[in-house]
This record gives structure tokens, sequence and C-alpha cells, in this order.
């Protein structure tokens, strides 16, 4: 039997008579009724003077602790008895010191209670204040039950329920339950919420080709990464595998959700040093936004993914918002999956040739080859289009191998100063027999190693770094030229060029293309990147030149060559001949002197709204900054409008000039990219307004906003004439 008081207690095996402030459960018939619950393991017992210090530990509590009475006695409750984190499992309580302060009960609080072993015990503290007869409060007196393999348990439950054990983020059920739960009050308060879903590109790469451990330790690192970017500007937590996801609270901005999802893509693609090598991946990211693209949590996730799969798809390493078009393009993208493998067998793919022009002479000096593909039904189909396709399986290798066969014979019908440019993609370039089949093109063909230059994508500098290098040194000995395409838009890291690995640097179209524009950074741009590549011996093509004025530029900045619609579009292998055959290797330079907006093309039924009257337009072509309609007579310049381009957007515009039936506008605020080459509107209309004029909420799908339905509640007198719209398709 044991019970301490003030003094050690080894020497006070009689409950402490002695004890100053004794309590009134120290006399010593109680104290022997105590010892024996306390032996029996039911509970422990503790007291504190008017100050809140521990003026007592029984015995078998102070033999639970490793500790000493002296070291205990007298110290704050509040640093015997550590508070502990709600870990989900139910324990959120208010803390010690607030209990005490306020002299409350003390009903079943968990406390974290340090050993002096370094660990800890986690008790559950009974107890209450004692006041004396003049009302004075004498301490507390309370008793312990240690419950620590129970609490142990139940912590270790709860985060296993709620947090990602490699990351330590929030895990897929935890931010189901947050996404489900925000949603639900934000819909009564009308606010927005955007999801961001992520998924690495090429993790499995450094998973195969490093080990597992190497992968883990990659994905924590990337969740570091992730979590500093976000900050408080929302929550981040693991889906699973190489998914994260981000809930981003009150934002509804398309613009800084952009700049954000860039900014992601851009760190999560800087190299990773892991166990001392050097790794890189890259991710891409799909955004929606409730509630416009989606009002419950299924919905939402089910939008984000599918913008998820189109940022993949485009080529990864980029952000792509969600929009209801994509919907259809997920299922058409698996028909033309199957209709690609057809005209492979049919050998109905075949290569274009553009030239690359030095533009002090105007000589060619090499061509690149560009796959075309014709369908019967689909008309022209960009490689852009169906080259990602292709690499979601192995048919790149095979449509690879047969452009490279095929240009290497081309070739040889040229002058033997050309060279041609043949593209690999990364997943062609990283698999073990290609370094074979470019020595059997070669052999096939009879061109000479030096003719031939391969044109490879930042990409391929993922996964493990040294084997892509050894691929890099096998293809050298070949005496292959190597050309890094699309640069500056990849993973950028400028490391890789320092290993001497390419002969040729090309500078991606979107530096080149309206670089001429006032104000524009990316004449600076090109620049550093000609004056990097001369230090590094390399030559430069600027890509992309279409008018007279980004030819100046380009030319005046330094480039060497010269690539783009102004001196050819790409041309048939007969084209090329008949070329030679007039004896001109040179191709003149011909285009608009200045460059234009970039507009693009459109054949689309939109909404315009003037006044109180809803028209029924045809948007013919949108830049960032305006529009050209057709479909309305007797509008005057100057009118206000405002465009209905669907999804809840709204554009504010002025009308600015007017030719017949067609009317140019002007946008009150510029559109922003969407990520792939088209435009949205920052901002969009909330649904809740749309309600609010009497469309239910229930009745609107994602990304489904039938503003024209206004128009039946907005019965006005047109100010202007409809024209009938009779365009194909409408
Ligand atoms: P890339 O290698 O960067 O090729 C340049 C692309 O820019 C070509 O598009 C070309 O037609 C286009 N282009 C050239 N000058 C101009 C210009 O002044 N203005 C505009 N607007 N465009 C210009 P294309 O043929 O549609 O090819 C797109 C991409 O598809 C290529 O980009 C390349 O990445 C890929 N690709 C094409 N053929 C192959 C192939 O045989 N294998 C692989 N792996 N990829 C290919
Ligand atoms: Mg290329
Ligand atoms: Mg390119």
């Amino acid at each position: 039997m044991a019970l301490g008081f003030r003094k050690s207690a080894r020497d006070s095996n009689r409950a402490g008579t002695e004890g100053q402030e004794a309590p009134q459960a120290a006399r010593p018939e109680r104290s022997v009724v105590l010892g024996e619950v306390e032996e029996l393991g039911i509970g422990m017992f503790w007291a504190t003077d008017a100050e809140d210090h521990l003026t007592f530990l029984s015995q078998r509590a102070l033999a639970d602790l490793g500790a000493e009475s002296e070291t205990l006695i007298g110290t704050p409750l509040t640093r015997v008895f550590l508070d502990v984190d709600d870990q989900g499992t139910g324990t959120a309580q208010r803390s010690l010191a607030f209990k005490l302060k306020a002299r409350s009960k003390l009903d079943e609080q968990i406390v974290a209670v340090p050993t002096a072993r370094g660990t800890n015990r986690w008790w559950r503290l009974n107890g209450r204040a004692m006041i004396d007869a003049k009302g004075q409060f004498q301490g507390y007196r309370g008793s312990a039950v240690d419950i620590s393999a129970q609490y142990a348990y139940d912590t270790q439950v709860a985060r296993q329920s709620q947090v990602d054990e490699l990351t330590g983020l929030a895990n897929r059920r935890k931010l189901n339950e947050r996404l489900s739960a925000m949603l639900a009050a934000f819909r009564a308060s009308k606010r927005s919420c955007a999801l961001m879903m992520l998924d690495l590109d090429r993790f499995k790469q450094v998973n195969d080709t490093m080990g597992h451990p190497a992968g883990d330790e990659l994905l924590k690192q990337v969740a570091q990464r992730l979590s500093k970017l976000v900050g408080n500007q929302g929550e981040v937590g693991r889906l699973g595998g190489d998914e994260f996801q981000v809930l981003l609270p009150d934002m509804d901005d398309r613009g800084s959700l952009g700049e954000l999802a860039n900014r992601i893509v851009q760190s999560i693609s800087q190299p990773y040093q892991i166990n001392g090598r050097r790794a890189i991946i890259g991710t891409s990211v799909g955004i929606a936004i409730a509630p416009y693209d989606g009002l419950e949590a299924d919905e939402l996730t089910r939008s984000a993914d599918m913008a998820l799969y189109s940022a993949k798809e485009t080529r990864g390493g980029t952000f792509c918002f969600f929009t209801s078009e994509l919907r259809d393009a997920a299922s058409k993208t698996a028909m033309l999956g199957e209709r690609l493998r057809d005209a492979v067998d049919r050998e109905e793919l075949k290569l274009a040739y553009q030239p690359l022009v030095d533009p002090e002479t105007n000589e060619v000096k090499c061509f690149e080859a560009l796959l075309r593909w014709h369908d019967g039904d689909a008309g022209d189909i960009s490689p852009s289009h169906f080259i990602p396709i292709a690499e979601n399986d192995d048919l790149i290798i095979r449509i690879g191998e047969m452009a490279l066969r095929q240009a290497c014979i081309d070739a040889m019908a040229w002058p033997d100063t050309i060279r041609v440019a043949v593209n690999v993609s990364a997943k062609q370039f990283i698999r073990p027999g290609f370094r074979k089949a470019v020595a059997s093109a070669l052999q096939a063909s009879g061109l000479a190693p030096g003719r031939l230059e391969l044109e490879i994508t930042e990409s391929v500098f993922v996964g493990d770094l040294e084997s892509v290098d050894a691929i890099f040194r096998d293809l050298k000995k070949l005496g292959v030229r190597l050309a890094l395409d699309d640069f500056g838009t990849g993973y950028s890291s400028l490391g890789y060029l320092k290993h001497g690995h390419f002969d040729k640097i090309k500078i991606d179209q979107s530096f080149v293309r309206g670089c001429t524009e006032n104000g524009d950074i990316n004449p600076a741009i090109i620049t550093a990147i000609v004056a990097l590549a001369k230090a590094l011996g390399m030559e430069t093509v600027a890509e992309g030149v279409e008018a007279m004025d980004e030819l100046a530029l380009v030319q005046d900045r330094g480039a060497d060559l010269v690539q783009g619609y102004i001196f050819s579009k790409p041309i048939t292998q007969d084209e090329v001949l008949a070329h030679f055959a007039e004896g001109a290797a040179r191709f003149r330079p011909s285009g608009p002197p200045r460059h234009r907006a970039e507009r693009i093309t459109i054949f689309r039924k939109v909404g315009l709204i003037h006044e109180d009257h809803y028209y029924d337009v045809i948007l013919r072509n949108l830049s960032k900054t305006g529009a050209r309609i057709n479909g309305l007579a007797g509008v005057p310049v100057g009118t206000e409008v405002v465009l209905d381009l669907g999804h809840g957007q709204l554009v504010v515009s002025k009308v600015v000039n007017v030719s017949e039936n067609s009317q140019g506008l002007k946008f009150e605020t510029q559109m922003i990219s969407d990520g792939s080459g088209g435009f949205m509107t920052r901002h969009r209309i909330s649904p809740y307004s749309l309600a609010e004029a009497g469309i239910p909420l229930a009745a609107l799908g994602a990304g489904a906003f039938p503003l024209a339905k206004w128009r039946e509640a907005h019965k006005s007198v047109p100010a202007f004439m409809q024209l009938e719209l009779s365009a194909p398709g409408l």
C-alpha cells in the first residue's frame, strides 16, 4: 500500500498526515482504502493547492511516471498534465488551464503526462475544486486512470483514417469529408470553392528505375512543396499513389487559379535530390470550381478529374480548367484511339516537311518531318492531338519508327547538305530498343548519321537522370545530331544543357508569337536563350515565325535559323523535290508585316444581351480583347452590349466597328488564356444569381447555364434586327 505526499513517496509508506495542506482524503483509514483502490489499478490520486500547484500524487502514479515526488510536487498542474490535440478521436475539450481557471469540474479530461523516461503516458482525469467553509478555493482533488494503450490505439485509428501515413497530408477520406462539408456550408452562404486535382507525370518511372523507397521519398518532397505553395489559402491532401488534391475555399477567379496552378507545375518540376541522386518529374493539374462546375462533392470531383485528364492528354506539365466540352472530348478520345490504330495499320499516316531557313541567306538548312493524318470522317487531325493518344500505349513506338525510317529515306533524295529532323516522343526515347531503331533506319536508307537530327523535348529529363544520360551518350556515338524542341515550355531545368547533349535549341513558338507587342518580355527571353546557346556552342532556331516584324526581331536577336509560316508551311515530299528541281534551295519570307493579336476563328452560336433583350448571334472569331459577330443588323458603333459565351461567361463589350451584318466588339476586361490555346473569362456569373432570377439551382447541371432561358422572362422589344442564322451546323 502506498500513498505519497509532499515527501518522497519512498519514505512515506504511511499516508501523509504530516502533509501541510493535508486534504480531507489524507486520514489514515481513508488512505488505506484509496491505496487499495490504487493497487487494484482502478485509479490514482492527485491534489493541488489554491495556486494550482501539485501537492500530492499517489504512489502508483509516481511509479507510473518513474518520477520522484520532489521533482513534481510544487509544479504547476498544467506543467505536469499537458493538453492533447484532438486527433479526430472525439477528444475535443477545453484546455486544462481554462478549466482550472474557471474552477470547473474536470470530467474525463484527457491529458498527456511526460514520464522521466522521456515518453508520454495518457491519463483520464476527474477532479473538482475544493471550497472551504468561508468559500475560499483550496485546490483540486482528483483521480486519474491510465488510458495509454487505448489512447494510442484510438489516435492511430483516427490518424489512419484522416491522415496519409506517408506524407502527413490529409487523406482521401478527410478530403472528401471536408469537401462535402464545405460545399454544404458554402451553398447556404453562396460562396465558391475551387478543387485542384494533381497527378504526377512519369512518377512511375522514378519508382521503377530508382526503387520504391526513392518513390516514397519523392512523394514526401512533393507534399512539402505543395504545402508550402498553397500555404493557408487552402488544404492539400494526397488521394493515394501519385495523386494529390488541393481544396481552395472562396476561389473563383480563374486568372489567379491559373497562376497558382502554374506555380505548382513549375515548382513540382524542379529537380529533386533523393539519396544523392537527381530525379525530375512533372505534374498536370485539373481545376473545377463550385458552384459553376458542380454543386455536390462527387460532381465537382468528376469535373476536376476530367480537367486533369485533359491536361495530361494535352502534353502533361500543364493545367486545364473544366469546361462542359471536356465531357464529350473524353469519349471522343477513346474512339480516336481506335481509328488511329487502323490508320497506322493501313499506313495512312504521312510525313510533311517544313524548312528551317537561315534568315541571312534564305537558304534552307534542314527540313523537319511532321506527321499528317487525314481521317475520312474527322478530316485532318493534328499530331499534337493524336501523338498524346498514341503515347497512351505502344502505338507511339510503331508510329515513331515509321516516321524515322520514312524521313531517312526521303532525305536521301535531297541534296546531301540538307539535314532532316525527326520528332521523338519521350516514351519512344527512353525505351531500350530506341538506339537500335535509329541505327537500323540509318542503315536501311544509307543516310549519313550527321544528316539526321532527333528533336526531343524537355520531358525526357524525368525519372532517373543517369539512365537518361546513358541514352544520350549512346546516340552521340552513332553520330546523329540532337535538338532540344519547344525549349522553355517544359520542365525548365537548365542543368541538362550543361551536359552538352544538344547541338541545337528550338525556342518555343510561345516566345516568338507576339514578341513584337509593346511591353512584351519575350524579346528579352529570346536574347537570353540565344546567348546561353552560343555560350554552350549550340545552334538556335526560332519556331513559329509568322510575321515580318517577328522575323526581323528574331534575326536581330541572333537566332541562327528560322522555322515558320513566314518561310513555308509544312509541304509534301513531292513539293520539296520540286523545290530542289528548280535548283533553288532558298525560301523567300512572305507574310503579314506585323503580328496580329491571336484570334481564334470559330463558328459558334452565342448570345448577346442589349438592354433587356437577348439576341442570337454567331461568334466568328475571338481574341483576348475582342470578338467579331454576325447575325444582327442596325447596330450602331458605340453600343454597349453583353456577350454571353455560355457557362456563365458574360463579357461586357462595346461595338467598335460595323460592316453590313457584322460587328467588331471590344471587351471591357480582357479574357484570359484557358491553358490549352483558348480563351475564357476570369469570372463567371454564379448559378446562384441565375437561381435568383428564377432558374432552379437543381436544374443546372455542371457547367450548364441556360442563360438564354432568361429571355423568356424578358420578353421585350428588340432594338436591332435579328437576322436568320442559317450557317451550316447551327
Ligand atoms: P513541333 O515539333 O514543335 O513542330 C512544330 C509545329 O509548329 C508543327 O505543328 C508546325 O506545323 C507548327 N508550326 C510551324 N511554324 C508555324 C507557324 O509559323 N505558325 C503556327 N501557328 N504553327 C507553326 P504540327 O505539325 O501540328 O505538329 C505539332 C506537334 O506534334 C509537333 O510540334 C511535335 O511535337 C508533334 N509531332 C509531329 N510529328 C511528330 C512525329 O513524327 N513524332 C512525334 N513524336 N511527334 C510529332
Ligand atoms: Mg519538333
Ligand atoms: Mg517545337
